[in-house]
């Protein structure tokens, strides 16, 4: 059994505040839905959780089964058992994706024995072509691929918590439905999951215990499934009352991330 504890987390990018104090408690076998508007602070909460540079932490706590991880780099939170998927995965030139499987194994102290065998069940077990195994990460594929090859790298690291950042945008509803199915599969076997996501679509198929609603960078309600019912019908201004106060703008600006090697965490 393991906990991720995000407790009192407030956080700012180049200065200006995004989270304002979050709380929330995921533990395996459990799918917590973040449903927010844009600019909200929802991968900004992922990053910041993940490690990625660039995000100050002004306070509060992260923690997986008791071990502190704002005190680790991005690659020794993953050690310790946490994954993200991105909304806008990283191409990688020259680095295959069979190879990075290995290396991230390796990395784990895991045996890569019978690795081709898994990946190619697993491609096959979610639609991805087997080909792509061997091509460069995620460079010239389509953005259903990209999210088939995230949920495939999910699927063979078998993290204990994984946040998922979007898995819903950017690809078609074949790929969303084989994505979620296997991902709820996962958490049939115990992973834990912070699933974010501004449309019901995905819940529907990834059903979660629990939601939340981020509104300038604040969880301002959770609540079972019919928390999204309600916010398929009154959208995100009924809930956006109860946020104010001295937060942040939370403007929809782009965070300007995408698909580039800048946007890899450092070592
Ligand atoms: P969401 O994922 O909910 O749409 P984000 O976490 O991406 O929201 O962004 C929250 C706010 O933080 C936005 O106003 C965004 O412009 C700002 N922000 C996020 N990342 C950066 C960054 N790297 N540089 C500047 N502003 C950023
Ligand atoms: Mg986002």
């Amino acid at each position: 059994m393991s906990t991720l504890s995000i407790s009192g987390l407030t956080a700012s990018v180049v200065g200006k505040q995004i989270l304002n104090g979050i709380d929330l408690t995921v533990s395996s076998g459990e799918v917590h839905a973040v449903m927010g508007p844009n600019g909200a602070g929802k991968s900004t909460l992922s990053a910041v959780v993940m490690g990625k540079p660039g995000y100050e932490v002004l306070g509060g706590s992260v923690t997986l089964d008791g071990t502190d991880l704002l005190a680790l780099p991005a690659w020794q939170r993953a050690q310790a058992g946490l994954h993200l998927v991105s909304q806008y995965p990283s191409e990688v030139p020259g680095v295959k994706l069979d190879q990075v499987m290995a290396e991230a194994l390796r990395a784990r102290g895991r045996s890569t024995d019978g690795l081709e065998e898994w990946l190619e069940a697993e491609a096959e077990r979610i639609g991805f072509a087997p080909e792509l195994l061997h091509r460069a990460l995620n460079v010239d594929l389509s953005g259903g691929e990209k999210k088939r090859n995230e949920t495939l790298q999910l699927a063979v690291l078998q993290p204990r918590i994984a946040i998922l950042d979007e898995l819903d945008s950017g690809l078609d509803i074949d790929a969303l439905r084989d994505c979620a199915r296997r991902i709820e599969a996962m958490t049939d076997e115990g992973l834990g999951a912070l699933v974010i996501t501004h449309y019901n679509r995905l819940l529907e198929e990834l059903r979660p215990d629990v939601i939340h609603i981020l509104v300038k960078g604040r969880i301002v309600a959770s609540g079972g499934p019919e928390l999204a019912d309600q916010l398929e019908r009154d959208g995100y201004a009924a809930f956006s009352d109860d946020a104010d106060g001295e937060l942040a703008s939370g403007s929809a600006a782009g965070s300007g991330s995408g698909s580039s090697l800048d946007d890899l965490f450092r070592l």
